[in-house]
């Protein structure tokens, strides 16, 4: 077989990618058929493809390339920490370097009294460690009874089959078995796609309230803990009214119920602070990181708990832990991405520099006729698509039709925007320039266009 190399013509490459890879969340054949787009190397906001065309990523790939491709600075102590220590676990009473300095500087950026950091590979391996700990922990607090775990419709936690089932999302349920027993899920505070005549802000409190009624029918004595992101991220960027999560804290604490932010899209920086939960005003007992802790350099993720429940989870011995848990060249990546963070004042820059700019300039889209709904926060940012904004209508075509028109018209303007259903999504790197985010608005604003006069 002949070297497989950036520099083969792309054809060459899309038909060896079909003949053998096996992408995620797709269908193969259909993608056989088009060829998927061979991306070849980044720099800052940018892509570039196998025909050397430059993609501004307004994804900042899945939500975590937050300090932009291209820093030497990761590669560097990659390959340094390969050298040094590729590869040791912190299983049997050993431990590394990387491993201590990442759980304190965790430790130190996380709020309140979460300072302890259970490590995984990535969110969906985090999610699944929640699962057991909350279980272990009111085992160990003598109240095995404790299990069930409440989360919401078209929440994403991940994909394996603990996360997924966490997860919302009624077409992966439907591939099989799932949701696993003992998990269960209420409305999300989506007011745009389902508040109806209700104010958004006795939607939100309505829909929080379903937390407590979900309490009361399963038992307050069965059920573990609530999970949710601060702001549904892959859902389609719902940010919920701001009833809700006051909410949603007071009903946690009131039935003694674990609250776990995930925050795997939300933490280090997306929203303007270094976690979703401060922006959002909530204390968890469990935050799940993954993504921009590392930027997406190296695959990592974790859980972190409070003081108290590390206390609980310490006296026990707990049967959980992975290979890669607290991987040292993972750690060391992840160590420096936020190192640089600081040094750069990447938070920011988010929060008082490109999110106001961007902002600005994205809520200007509500005027385009084939907008209804605007939201962002920070660097998170959806657009709802509808044929109705006063009435808050969805498209006629199938679910999603419209969203994928949509999405196919960015990449056609060299923009990387995601569609989920009816709605367009933005998560690009925090380190946008004004500059940038001005042409990520203007292709945005062609590709709006050019699939308005599809549809008109
Ligand atoms: N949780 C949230 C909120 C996510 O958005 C994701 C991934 O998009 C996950 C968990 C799963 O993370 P991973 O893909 O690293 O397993």
């Amino acid at each position: 077989m002949p070297a497989i190399t950036n520099h083969m013509p792309t054809a060459e490459l899309q038909a060896l990618d079909a003949a053998h890879h096996m992408h995620p969340f797709t269908n193969n054949d259909e993608l056989a058929a088009k060829g998927a787009r061979v991306i070849t190397r980044a720099k800052g906001v940018y892509l570039t493809d196998s025909e050397g065309v430059e993609i501004l990523d307004g994804m900042a790939g899945l939500w975590c390339v937050n300090i932009g491709y291209g820093r030497e600075e990761l590669a560097d102590v990659a390959s340094r920490q390969m050298r040094e220590l590729p590869y040791y676990n912190t299983f049997f009473q050993t431990t590394h370097v990387p491993a201590i300095a990442l759980a304190a500087k965790i430790a130190e950026k996380a709020p309140g009294d979460l300072n302890h950091v259970f490590f995984a590979s990535g969110g969906s391996e985090a999610n699944d460690t929640n699962i057991r700990m909350v279980r272990a922990y009111w085992q160990a607090k003598g109240k095995p009874g404790k299990s069930i775990i409440i989360s919401r419709k078209n929440a994403y936690h991940g994909t394996s089959m603990g996360s997924a089932s966490l997860g919302g999302m009624s077409a992966m349920h439907a591939q099989g078995g799932m949701p696993i027993p003992d998990i269960h899920h209420i409305n999300q505070p989506y007011w745009w796609g389902e508040g109806g005549d209700t104010a958004p802000e006795d939607f939100g409190l309505a829909r929080a309230q379903e937390l407590e009624a979900a309490i009361l029918q399963y038992g307050e004595d069965k059920v573990a803990a609530f999970i949710a992101e601060p702001i549904q991220g892959a859902g389609g960027v719902i940010v919920p009214p701001a009833t809700y999560w006051p909410e949603i804290q007071r009903i946690c604490d009131k039935y003694e119920i674990l609250l776990i932010a995930d925050e795997v899209i939300c933490g280090f920086g997306r929203t303007g602070n270094w976690f979703g939960s401060e922006t959002m005003g909530i204390r968890p007992d469990i935050m799940t990181i993954a993504k921009g802790l590392s930027s997406g350099y190296q695959p990592i993720g974790g859980s972190i708990v409070t003081d108290e429940v590390a206390a609980v989870l310490d006296s026990i011995e707990f049967n959980h832990g992975y290979t890669y848990s607290g991987h040292p060249v993972a750690a060391a990546v992840a160590l420096e991405n936020i190192r640089i963070m600081e040094e750069e004042g990447i938070v920011e820059h988010v929060r008082d520099v490109i999110a106001p700019y961007l902002a600005e300039k994205w809520t200007a889209l509500a005027d385009h006729p084939l907008v209804g709904d605007t939201s962002i926060v920070g660097m998170m940012g959806s657009l709802a698509l509808t044929p109705d904004k006063a009435a808050r209508a969805k498209f006629a075509s199938e679910a999603g039709t419209i969203g994928y028109i949509c999405r196919e018209r960015c990449f056609a303007n060299n923009l990387v925007m995601r569609h989920v259903g009816d709605r367009m999504i933005i998560s690009p790197p925090l380190v946008m320039t004004p500059g940038e985010a001005d042409i990520l608005i203007e292709r945005a604003t062609r590709a709006l266009d050019e699939t308005y006069a599809r549809v008109k």
